[in-house]
């Protein structure tokens, strides 16, 4: 990759002594294992390694860190759990990754409002660990065990997403870090506002580009008192996704609705990890205050999968199937990964209205089909999201050039749907060269933002505009 002249990709002498003087000697590192280990996400993006890692643990001493570095022009990238899948937190112009791990307290808990502020380095599994000792929990779940601020930064979403929100549903207020090394506190603790332009939201999806999130208070939800799961199995990729458009229009909305493909259910029964009929299944789950609730919610979605053709239903799981089945989900990726030994992934995250599900995930197949690729369908149906996973054989350029087509030819036609290049992984590096396309003129005012923010683009350079772009 080209460099880019303007920023100081290695830290001088100088540098580092100043950034050993604001965190302290033992939590900055030039140490090649902790330069490696900040270099790459969990996507398969190129690594680049940055010049300089450290470990703040207070908001004063991030800004001290970001007034210098926009003073001498230094590159600074926030980095949470580096769980992203799009390259998102890779420092493509080195200087200093930002890792917020010791920013990892639960400030206060208002149990009485739903409501939590966390520092922005804690990890969501965590928090919910102990949130659910008071029945509480914050329901956006990406499988990995992310930050706040890497979820945020991300807008993350999951399998909840569908009743729930995504992660930008569920923020009211946040403290940010300005590349200037100014801080801002934005938001209130009401469940709305009307009151100006929504700065929180603007710092949501940002990833890392804007500022460094250092706060946030979050919506929690109360623990659901009843649930269960139903497994749907279809003959089609067809039948699955129509019944997906039924389901949602019928004004039912379970909290998760996934769709796998016949390839992942069979890898995913091949692992020992799911015992399902070998085809296309919708995995669905339903929270009610009652059980007459949930047993009228069942059966709504078991006629609608019936009239779609549903070749078994399985409904009514209780909480130990239930759980058996998600981690089996949230295990696909890692499962997949097993049953493709040699093989790297592209990970693809495209949304589109839930209308054009069906059609987007059989064009995903024909796609696949006509490059002669086997790929894996997986998705958050319920809100139109679709995972194709395709596997190439890495150091094998005519492999992944084939892979990378199919995955260009699908994000352009879920654009053409009205969709998204990325319904919840994010921008990173991949989905840069479509935001021209998703965006159009709209682009000009996020650039107009982005330099008015970080005049001299120190922050995550090379993300949301693309390379060469600060
Ligand atoms: C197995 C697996 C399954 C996954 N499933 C899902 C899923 O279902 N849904 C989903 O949405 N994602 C999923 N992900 C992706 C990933 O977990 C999310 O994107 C998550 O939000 C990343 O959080 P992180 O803490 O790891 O952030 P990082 O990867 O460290 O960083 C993410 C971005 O946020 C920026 N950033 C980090 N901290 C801050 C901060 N404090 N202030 C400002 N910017 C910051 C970084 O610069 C970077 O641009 C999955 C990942 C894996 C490995």
């Amino acid at each position: 990759m080209e460099s880019m002249t303007k920023y100081k990709e290695t830290p001088t002498p100088e540098t580092l002594n100043f950034l050993s003087s604001v965190v302290g000697e033992a939590h900055i590192s030039t140490a090649n294992a902790d330069l490696e280990q900040h270099a790459k996400d969990q996507s398969f993006h190129e690594a680049h390694t940055p010049g300089v890692v450290v470990w703040p643990d207070s908001v004063e001493e991030i800004k001290t860190i970001l007034k210098y570095a926009n003073q001498q022009r230094i590159p600074v990238t926030p980095w949470g759990a580096g769980t992203s899948l799009e390259g998102n937190p890779i420092p493509l112009y080195g200087g200093i990754v930002l890792d917020t791990m010791r920013m990892d307290k639960i400030l206060e808990v208002r149990p009485a409002d739903f409501q939590v502020d966390v520092q922005s380095g804690l990890k969501y599994k965590d928090m919910n660990a102990e949130l659910g000792r008071q029945g509480l929990f914050f329901a956006p779940d990406p499988g990995a065990n992310a930050s706040i601020g890497g979820m945020l930064a991300n807008n993350a979403a999951g399998t909840r997403t569908l009743r729930y929100g995504t992660t930008k549903d569920n923020v009211l207020r946040l403290e940010v870090v300005l590349a200037s090394g100014e801080i801002i506190r934005t938001g209130t603790r009401a469940a709305k506002t009307s009151s100006g332009y929504d700065l929180v939201h603007l710092f949501i999806g940002s990833e890392g580009t804007l500022g460094v999130i250092t706060q946030a208070t979050l919506q929690l939800a109360p623990l659901p008192d009843k649930f269960s799961a139903a497994v749907a199995s279809f003959p089609t990729p067809e039948n699955a996704t129509q019944a997906v458009s039924g389901i949602m229009g019928s004004g039912i909305t379970p909290a998760a609705l996934e769709f796998l493909d016949l390839a992942t259910v069979s890898a995913l029964n091949a692992s020992g990890e799911l015992e399902a009929p070998e085809q296309p299944l919708l995995l669905i789950e339903f929270h009610s205050a009652t059980d007459a609730g949930l047993a009228e919610e069942l059966s709504i979605v078991e006629q609608i999968c019936t009239q779609e053709g549903c070749s078994q239903f399985e409904g009514g799981l209780g909480r130990k199937e239930r759980d058996r089945l998600w981690s089996a989900r949230h295990q696909t990726y890692e499962i997949l990964v097993r049953s493709n030994p040699g093989s790297a992934f592209v990970i693809m995250d495209v949304a589109v209205p839930i209308s054009t599900y069906p059609r987007l995930v059989a064009l995903a197949k024909e796609e696949l089909a006509a490059r002669g690729l086997h790929g894996y369908l997986v998705g958050h149906a319920g809100d139109g999201n679709l995972h194709p996973l395709i596997p190439y054989t890495p150091g094998d350029a005519d492999s992944y050039a084939l892979a990378f087509a199919a995955d260009q030819a699908i994000v352009e036609a879920a654009i053409s749907m009205g969709g998204t290049a990325t319904g919840e992984h994010g921008v990173g590096i991949g989905k840069s060269p479509f935001m021209s396309l998703e965006h159009g003129s709209s682009l000009e005012v996020m650039r107009a933002i982005k330099a008015t923010l970080d005049p001299h683009g120190i922050l995550n350079p090379g993300k949301i505009f693309g390379v060469g772009e600060g």
